[in-house]
């Protein structure tokens, strides 16, 4: 028997969350974000639930060749481009769309000999200060790009620092459309926060990325309540053993927490080597069938402990979810200051996945 930890992929959670997606930027099309493996669900399992996108963004060439290995016709997108002049011929080859963001991209197609122009993106940084040309610079970048035999069409992007806070994006906005004016070309703007509470930056592609997995851009499960996102991922596993432990006495390494009174204890295989954060601190939500309780102790590599005093009938074998269907994954993430986006793309490889 494998250990009893295992990962859900849920299929039609995907199709759900797509449909949400395009509910709010109903006049884009959409980027379907499946870099980093799906976000750690798998390219091949995540693939048949977003298949109803109008075009796929990643990051890895080998991500965008197993996507055409599909069956995927469609557009693909490489969001950060291409690094070396060989890829060009990948991108050439699987008929891929990249993201130009300097002016080594460009020197690397202007020198390509390509088989049939590449439709590219051209990034702007309207204030990320991460990739792409400045307002100033985008101008004379766009003229250098449409230059370029190779290059197709040149849709306009740029990436949102704030879209999920309270900085928010008018700023980028203000910047982009002073770099951008009177240039050609459709708009590319938005991630999942801004296709949320950005409408005015939708035009017409939305990247969305983390509301697919029916996670929230701000981390915060309140943020997405009520706008029908359905959680992609379950974690789950089962009690391997039970620990009464008297007042007083403590649970795993470095004795971290001490029982106060007389405490029915359920160790759960579940650790830091299957991507669940070892940083983990006590009260960090866990549910054990059905009953919301908490993780108490260090999560160590294989294993984690979790209080069993509001659920007291279970035992060995009883289910555990770590995150997921019943369980937003932003509230685990959130008790271990992180975001879900981290949690998910972290499932080790040891985890078993499947899809449903
Ligand atoms: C990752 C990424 C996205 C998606 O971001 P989410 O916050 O997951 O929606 C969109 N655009 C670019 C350029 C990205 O790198």
């Amino acid at each position: 028997m494998p250990r009893p930890l295992s990962a859900t992929i849920h299929t039609a959670a995907l199709a759900n969350n797509l449909v949400v997606a395009r509910k709010f930027a109903p006049k884009s099309r959409i980027w379907a974000v499946i870099k980093a493996n799906a976000y750690g669900h798998g390219l091949a399992r995540a693939f048949p639930g977003l298949r109803a996108t109008d075009g796929f963004g990643l990051l890895d060439l080998e991500e965008a060749a197993k996507l055409r290995e599909l069956d995927w016709a469609g557009p693909i997108l490489l969001l950060e481009g291409f690094f070396c002049p060989t890829d060009i011929d990948v991108i050439d080859h699987y008929s891929l769309t990249t993201a130009v963001h300097c002016d080594e991209q460009l020197r690397m197609l202007e020198m390509a000999r390509l088989s049939k122009p590449i439709n590219i993106q051209l990034k702007m940084n309207s204030g990320m200060n991460r990739l792409g040309y400045t307002p100033e610079k985008f101008r004379a970048a766009w003229a250098r790009a449409r230059a370029v035999q190779g290059v197709g069409q040149i849709t306009l992007m740029t990436h949102f620092s704030d879209a999920d806070g309270p900085h928010g994006i008018a700023h980028q906005l203000e910047a982009f459309e002073r770099g951008a004016e009177g240039i050609a070309g459709a708009r590319s703007l938005s991630n999942s926060a801004a296709v949320l509470w950005h409408p005015d930056a939708h035009f017409d592609w939305v990247r969305p990325g983390i509301i697919l997995y029916g996670a929230s851009p701000s981390g915060k499960t309140a943020d997405i309540a009520d706008i029908g996102l359905k959680p992609a991922m379950t974690l789950a596993s089962e009690i391997i053993a039970v620990q009464t432990v008297e007042a007083g006495q403590s649970i795993g390494y470095g004795s971290t927490y001490v029982a106060a009174r007389p405490t029915k204890i359920s160790v759960v295989a579940c650790g830091y080597a299957d991507g669940y954060p070892r940083v983990a601190p006590e009260g960090t939500p866990v549910i054990v069938e059905g009953v919301r309780t908490q993780l108490v102790g260090r999560v160590s590599m294989d294993m984690l402990t979790v209080d069993l005093t509001p659920c007291p009938s279970v035992g060995i074998g009883s289910r555990v979810e770590l995150w997921g269907a019943n369980l937003p994954i932003d509230d685990v993430a959130s008790s271990c200051g992180t975001i879900g986006y981290e949690l998910m793309c972290a499932i080790a490889q040891r985890v078993p996945v499947r899809a449903e």
